[in-house]
């Protein structure tokens, strides 16, 4: 085997503040891994699959069916890897498939899809997931096998989940994909009202990590459609009552050594960051092109609490 081993043909990431807080970076394609490692981030807070299935322009149904199972897992291995190999050592957070019905319903097989009234209500996440565990197991078949190929940086992350239930259930489903819960780090996102009242009983489940997105937080906390234009002014991610979940979440979290982190929009805001290492957040994931100012962020603020602890 005359393969270079790969820690020596990666990237070293560039110097940048060190904090105690993680600055992480969100990544929506694959194609953008390479300049998102640059930033320096600490990983990837989240990294989004829905582009590497919508962009297949067919249903994952329809595309199996056309091409088969290995072809669909292999398109998951490729893009999840060409991240996870960007990044390695530094850790990449994938998600789980959160497409929502209307947007399945415009690719090729989609008019097999459910009409709802809600698509933000509705079929999509961990729902889907668990309502479909035999196309939910080929995503989780691409990360065994991407662990398996020695990417132990990845990390599992369950979109929408509402209650110790759904964690539940998605580990039974990790662990029948031969992917030990005990061994990799997986955890939830925190997205709904539900979510966040009931983290105490995930964190039982195991989970290592929780994750505010808090678009759709912010959406289900004050019941204002994230895409609606009429009540865009209403769509506050620093109202009280997202903060007030947020803080409770990230204190319950501490008591039982679950991490915590953000990967929503609002993580680009030093104003949410200088929230979130206040009441110490583990890590904060940001855009691109504001991960640098999160940086410089979350630096001030932890020499601030620091110049406070000893006067
Ligand atoms: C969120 O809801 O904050 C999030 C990161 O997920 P998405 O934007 O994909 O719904
Ligand atoms: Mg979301």
């Amino acid at each position: 085997d005359e393969r270079e081993p790969l820690e020596e043909v990666r990237p070293q990431a560039p110097v940048k503040p060190m904090t105690a807080t993680e600055v992480k970076v969100n990544v929506s394609i694959p194609e953008a891994a390479n300049r998102a490692a640059a930033t320096g981030a600490d990983g990837v807070g989240l990294l989004r699959i829905e582009h590497m299935i919508l962009s297949l322009g067919q249903t994952p149904a329809r595309f199996i069916e056309e091409n088969g199972e290995d072809a669909y897992v292999s398109e998951l291995i490729d893009g999840v890897r060409t991240v996870a190999d960007e990044f390695y050592p530094r850790p990449v957070r994938v998600r789980t498939l959160d497409a929502p019905t209307d947007e399945f319903r415009e690719l090729e097989g989609g008019a097999n899809e459910p009409l709802e009234h809600n698509p933000m209500l509705g079929y999509r996440g961990i729902r889907r997931s668990l309502d479909r565990p035999d196309v939910f197991a080929y995503e989780l078949e691409a990360f065994a096998r991407l662990f398996d190929m020695g990417y132990d940086n990845l990390e599992i992350m369950l979109p929408l989940v509402n209650d110790a239930e759904d964690v539940y259930r998605a580990k039974r489903e990790l662990e029948k994909a031969g992917i030990d819960p005990g061994k990799r780090k997986w955890g939830v996102m925190i997205e709904t009202p539900a979510s966040a009242l009931c983290v105490e009983e995930m964190a039982e489940a195991g989970i290592d990590f929780a994750s505010f997105g808090t678009n759709d937080l912010t959406q289900y906390t004050l019941a204002v459609d994230r895409n609606n234009e009429n009540v865009a002014d209403r769509f506050d991610e620093l109202h009280p009552a997202v903060l007030r979940l947020i803080a409770d979440v990230i204190e319950t979290c501490r008591e039982h050594d679950v991490a915590t982190s953000i990967c929503g929009q609002a993580g680009s805001k030093p104003e949410m960051a200088q929230f979130l290492v206040n009441e110490g957040v583990s890590s904060i994931s940001a855009n691109i092109d504001a991960v640098r100012d999160v940086q410089h962020e979350v630096k001030r603020v932890e020499q601030k609490l620091l110049l406070d602890s000893v006067r």
